[in-house]
């Protein structure tokens, strides 16, 4: 078992992390404070190879594995935290699901508008009562001669309102079986967005309304049955929630022990202070134990989804440890970590959400007991 990145993959990480010193350093702190989608940023990724990274180049992509992408997505976190969500939406999110699954139809309608950063999907997935049991969802899609009657609401939708199309789960009949995917876009007539709200992180989203919308076949991802594909393609999606997770700790923790570093009290400096030491111990050991398990998902994924196994262990342990990581380099910047001055308070803001979104820490944890146990859990009342 060999532990280093190849040459390539150090080269690859190189290059990304020197385009982002060049061009997303600076703006930064700016950046973080924007609620809305960093459309700018995607335009420069799309011109440097950096959208569509884990996407087939027959579809304009750039073939490569999702080790890539992982990479990317850390070289961009670790210069400028909210650029990293644009590596995020471009090959992780529900691009990479869409690519997987569109037909070459859908391919060519919307695929290199989103590579070229000129539009933005979204994924509405959960809704006001269905969250973590999304399989209760309610969202119908109602045969019309061709196509389908699309009715329902989503809430929670990243990036909702800048965005342009979304894949939307439905149900056409009820039970497991009866839950597949279809593509919106904000031009359907009966399509409307709610007033913008804010997460903790600053970013905002909006309730996403459908009335009676008619969606021709041609917009049809995934029947009825498509639910199984769907969430191995969201796996991809929830890689990319604990790469960023890690990395924006990772980012939390340089800052702090800059400060560390310089900042003295009591005529020292900081980093000479045991009880500061540890903390700076405990983060690292959270960094480097987070990392192995995050590569271990990215890398037996190769070019396709990983498997939910390794993938929720490794974001329950990398969305636990990028937030204390964050929490803790907070800790040692005092009020100066405290401050909106100091991207260490966006990383620590930012960090919370991963615990919630793309599945819950605790949704992981009952995903890895049915693995410790060999047997489903039922999370639902007894009949
Ligand atoms: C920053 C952010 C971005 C998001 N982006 C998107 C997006 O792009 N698209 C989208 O569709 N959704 C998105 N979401 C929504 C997210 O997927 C849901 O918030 C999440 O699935 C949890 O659902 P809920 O909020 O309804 O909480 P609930 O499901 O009501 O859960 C509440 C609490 O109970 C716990 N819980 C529930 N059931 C169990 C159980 N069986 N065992 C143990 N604990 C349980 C949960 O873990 C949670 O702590 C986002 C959320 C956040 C915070």
């Amino acid at each position: 078992m060999d532990f280093n990145l190849s040459e390539e993959q150090i080269t690859f990480q190189n290059s990304v992390r020197s385009l982002a010193e060049r061009h997303l350093s600076k703006d930064s702190l700016q950046r973080a404070h924007d609620p809305l989608f960093p459309k700018d940023v995607a335009k420069l990724f799309a011109k440097n190879g950096l959208m569509g990274i884990t996407l087939h180049e027959k579809d304009g992509g750039q073939g490569g594995k999702l080790m890539d992408a992982v990479l990317a997505i850390e070289q961009v976190a670790l210069v400028c935290p909210r650029s990293a969500d644009v590596i995020q939406s471009g090959s992780f999110g529900p691009l990479r699901t869409f690519a997987e699954y569109a037909t070459e139809f859908q391919k060519e309608k919307y695929l290199s508008q989103l590579l070229n950063g000129e539009i933005v999907i979204g994924l509405g997935m959960t809704e006001p009562n269905a969250g973590s049991a999304v399989t209760d969802l309610t969202t119908k899609a109602v045969k019309d001669g061709d196509g389908f009657r699309v009715s329902g609401s989503k809430v929670f939708t990243s990036n909702s309102p800048d965005a342009d199309i979304f894949l939307i789960y439905v149900r056409y009949h009820e039970g497991l079986n009866g839950i597949g995917s279809v593509l919106m876009d904000t031009s359907m007539e009966g399509f409307s967005k709610g007033k913008s709200s804010k997460y903790t992180n600053g970013e905002e989203w909006c309730a996403l309304y459908f009335d009676n919308i008619y969606v021709p076949k041609e917009n049809v991802l995934l029947g009825p049955g498509g639910f199984k594909k769907q969430i191995a393609g969201f796996n991809a999606e929830r890689i990319g929630n604990t790469a960023r997770s890690l990395a924006v700790g990772e980012f939390a923790y340089n800052v702090a022990r800059e400060y560390a570093l310089t900042r003295e009290q009591f005529g020292r400096k900081l980093c000479e202070f045991q009880g500061i030491q540890w903390k700076f111990s405990d983060m690292k050991i959270k960094i480097e134990a987070g990392r192995l398990l995050l590569y271990r998902a990215a890398i037996n994924a190769d070019t396709g989804f990983p498997s939910s196994k390794e993938t929720s262990i490794a974001k329950a342990f990398c969305n636990k440890a990028g937030f204390d990581i964050c929490n803790e380099a907070m800790q040692v910047m005092g009020g100066t970590g405290y401050s909106q001055e100091s991207l260490v308070e966006y990383c620590f803001r930012k960090s919370r959400g991963w615990q919630i979104a793309g599945g819950s820490t605790e949704m992981m944890k009952n995903r890895i007991a049915e693995d410790i146990f060999e047997r489903r859990f039922s999370q639902r009342p007894n009949k």
